[in-house]
């Protein structure tokens, strides 16, 4: 799996860093989404999937 986000989009809702904070993080002066881990382990596979579908703003692309 490879994550990326097209942060021009982010909100700033940090729904992606609260439910999954392994992989994304927030940048500390806009609260732009930041990826932390780009290509996650398995065991995230399943959350990283729910973060993206539940981004207000589509901002997470996920490719296996
Ligand atoms: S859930 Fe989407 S809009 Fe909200 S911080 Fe994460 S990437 Fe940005």
């Amino acid at each position: 799996m490879r994550v990326t986000v097209d942060a021009s989009k982010c909100c700033s809702s940090g729904l992606c860093a609260l439910s999954v904070p392994e992989v994304f993080g927030q940048d500390e002066e806009e609260c732009v989404v930041q990826v932390l881990i780009a290509e996650p382990s398995a065991a995230l596979h399943d959350k990283v999937r729910a973060a993206a579908r539940r981004c207000p703003t589509g901002t997470i692309q996920v490719r296996d």
